[in-house]
């Protein structure tokens, strides 16, 4: 079964119920929150009243919670040492908060290594993984997605034995996972036109079993750049018609699919249309028109 859904919002007024609004929408069965500001720590009580409402309109809308992704903040930096005691205090906090929403996967960036090197980023993310998963481990249901990376600056994760080897670092194997980006995929110089050869390497490495995300997004720069930088689906880099391949690939069908693609005019979410135009496996070269016409 094909889930797709996007980024949405996530306020203190609404909370989840907010964001199941949004996702139905855009005519999604599932989406992707952060629990607050990505930028900040400010973060308001979780509200019991407005979870079971939520659940309610996911039951009414064929919306599986069970696939619902959380993103967490990406001011978490495990690698960074002098933000090392903060970003696990702020992980095992967050991870609480996602266990009593009732959310089963959070994806985490990896972290940026500042001038380390990867080798010493790797050691201090599974240290700090370790740490956060010690500190939550009688009550944590969720697994944490490592989502793959661009290779922006010094950022750790744009290959896959980096990865690799923080999985294999971390104790707690049940509660780690990987989350894909194909923007990111491309950026960091994996071919998104040959993405059945990318599997291979993955499940070789890694495990296929791993994955329980996938961003979907275009890319605004050719593979390699390191960039990081989305696209609206089919205005990238990477086209429609590979984006479709990914999408309705076999080994990965019911993963959640989660667009992260921009607004247009940096003001009306594409995700209603994108959705729609991945439905019927058809480009529409005029989306961006359409969106702004239809505001
Ligand atoms: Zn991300
Ligand atoms: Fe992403
Ligand atoms: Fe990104």
């Amino acid at each position: 079964m094909l889930v797709i859904g996007s980024h949405v919002g996530f306020n203190k007024k609404t909370q989840l119920l907010g964001s199941v609004e949004e996702a139905i929408k855009y005519k999604a069965n599932t989406f992707m929150f952060y629990t607050g500001a990505p930028q900040n720590t400010a973060r308001s009580p979780i509200e019991d009243g407005l979870t079971l409402e939520a659940l309610n309109k996911m039951k009414e809308n064929n919306i599986d919670f069970s696939k619902v992704i959380v993103h967490a903040p990406y001011i978490i930096n495990l690698c960074n040492e002098e933000k090392f005691e903060f970003s696990v205090n702020f992980l095992t906090e967050e991870i609480q908060r996602v266990n009593l929403l009732g959310v089963k996967y959070m994806v985490l960036h990896p972290g940026s290594h500042v001038g380390l090197g990867i080798e010493k980023g790797i050691d201090n993310i599974v240290k700090g993984l370790n740490m956060v998963f010690q500190n939550v481990k009688d009550t944590n249901q969720v697994i944490v997605l490592l989502e793959t990376m661009a290779g922006k600056g010094t950022e750790v994760g744009s290959k896959l034995e980096e990865i690799k080897k923080i999985i294999d670092g971390v104790e707690d194997k049940s509660h780690i996972g990987v989350c894909l980006d194909t923007c990111h995929l491309n950026d960091a110089g994996y071919s998104m036109d040959k993405f059945d050869e990318f599997l291979n390497e993955f499940d070789s490495l890694i495990g296929i079993n791993k994955i329980h995300c996938i961003h979907i997004n275009d890319s605004k720069n050719i593979k390699s750049s390191h960039k990081d930088r989305h696209e609206n689906i089919g205005f990238g880099t990477i086209g429609f018609d590979n984006l479709i391949k990914i999408i309705y690939n076999e080994r990965i069908d019911n993963i959640p699919k989660i667009l992260e693609t921009p607004y247009v005019e940096r003001e009306y979410p594409p995700y209603k249309y994108e959705i729609e135009m991945i439905r019927n496996k058809e480009f529409n070269p005029n989306l961006i028109d359409l969106i702004i016409n239809q505001k």
